[in-house]
């Protein structure tokens, strides 16, 4: 079938809103037509090309929702007409990794991922002219249909407006992942979050789910951090000013318990390990470009300070997003507020540019209008 997608033909060039062909979907494989997509800041890692060399021409997008058109002879979990969220990582199941339970590590998803292919490793994308098209992490949703592997759609409740749902599949399991599953956030614990864009906010809500006594948010748009307190955070830094690390331990006696790096720099990586305490972790969520490299204090790891990586929110994806389905339901998790603007898909250069410049928290493109439920607003 032929639809309109959103291409990156080379790096450091506008993404495309353009004609390419879709194959129907395989056994294992599931057609989705798009209600919307989120952009998110590995989008511009991709198409700043700085995730590595031989990733384009590639259709973009890995968080979205959207409703169930097609599946393969083999697929059981979905139907026709299913509401569903994105999964960027469809674990294989038999793995070394996804047989110790760490899923979101998936070998031959992650290879696949690279490769920007699906799981049998070939693409269901091409241009008009026959070129062969990548599938952004294993997705491709900034279009308004996607071929996916079934283990990359998850259902959703029907009543879950679509334009909301569309920010579950990367932020917000992401965000509350990392407090959930790799800091593991206990009540009364006190959390520094380093940067508060559309996944750095789920952090936030995350720590305030877990209980944590002081949440402080860390940014460099005031916007951003306005948005931080009304999910939970206690205090607030401006990114801009003074000595941050040393503001931040004056706010939680000596340092927090842990630190969330939501960025992806050096000097942020850093910063989430000065403002720790003696015997703290902290947790590297920000997507960093090929080639950056951190450098620490080697003697403070006499003090027991701790620091790992979190990828996908070290969730088991198709097991937790219900969880935080039913937590929106019952109103103890908003998604909406995060969304700072809504456009369709033709809006998807001007939201990688506000992302590359800092601005607003989350976009979300509404593919289709129909289907997104979403508000009519800028
Ligand atoms: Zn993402
Ligand atoms: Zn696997």
């Amino acid at each position: 079938m032929r639809i309109r997608a959103a291409v990156l033909h080379s790096p450091g060039t506008p993404v495309v809103v353009e004609d390419v062909e879709l194959e129907p979907p395989r056994a294992r494989e599931v057609l989705v037509r798009v209600a919307a997509a989120g952009v998110c800041h590995s989008d511009v890692h991709l198409a700043d090309g700085s995730l590595g060399p031989g990733r384009w021409p590639i259709v973009l997008g890995h968080e979205g929702a959207g409703v169930v058109e097609a599946v393969g002879g083999e697929v059981a979990h979905v139907g026709r007409g299913d509401h569903v969220a994105f999964c960027f990582v469809p674990a294989c199941g038999s793995c070394p990794a996804c047989r110790a339970g760490r899923s979101n590590l998936c070998e031959p998803a992650g290879a696949c991922s690279v490769a920007g292919t699906l799981l049998d490793g070939s693409s269901r994308l091409s241009l008009p002219d026959g070129t062969v098209l990548q599938h952004a992490l294993m997705t491709a949703c900034f279009a308004e249909h996607v071929v996916v592997d079934a283990a990359a759609v998850v259902p959703l409740p029907g009543d879950l407006p679509l334009w909301q749902a569309a920010l579950l599949g990367c932020g917000v399991v992401t965000g509350i992942g990392a407090v959930r599953n790799a800091a593991r956030v206990r009540i009364g614990e006190t959390v520094c979050v380093i940067g508060c864009g559309g996944v750095g906010l789920q952090v936030v809500a995350g720590a305030r789910l877990a209980g944590a006594a002081r949440i402080v948010a860390v940014d460099r748009d005031v916007v951003n951090l306005e948005l931080a307190l009304r999910r939970g955070a206690t205090h607030t830094v401006d990114a801009r000013l003074g000595d941050v690390a040393a503001v931040v331990r004056g706010l939680t006696a000596g340092g927090v318990d842990h630190a969330f790096e939501v960025v992806g720099r050096a000097e942020t990586i850093r910063l989430a390990w000065d403002v720790l305490r003696p015997g703290a972790t902290a947790i590297v969520v920000g997507l960093a470009p090929q080639g950056v490299e951190v450098a620490l204090p080697a003697i403070e790891f006499l003090s027991e300070k701790g620091i790992k990586g979190c990828y996908y929110g070290s969730a088991n994806v198709a097991a937790e997003l219900p969880h935080l389905v039913e937590l929106v339901a019952d109103g103890r998790l908003e998604l909406a507020d995060v969304v700072s603007h809504v456009t369709p898909l033709e809006g998807v250069e001007e939201a990688l540019g506000r992302l590359r410049r800092g601005e607003g928290a989350r976009t979300v493109l509404v593919v289709d209008a129909s289907l997104a439920g979403a508000p009519a607003r800028g």
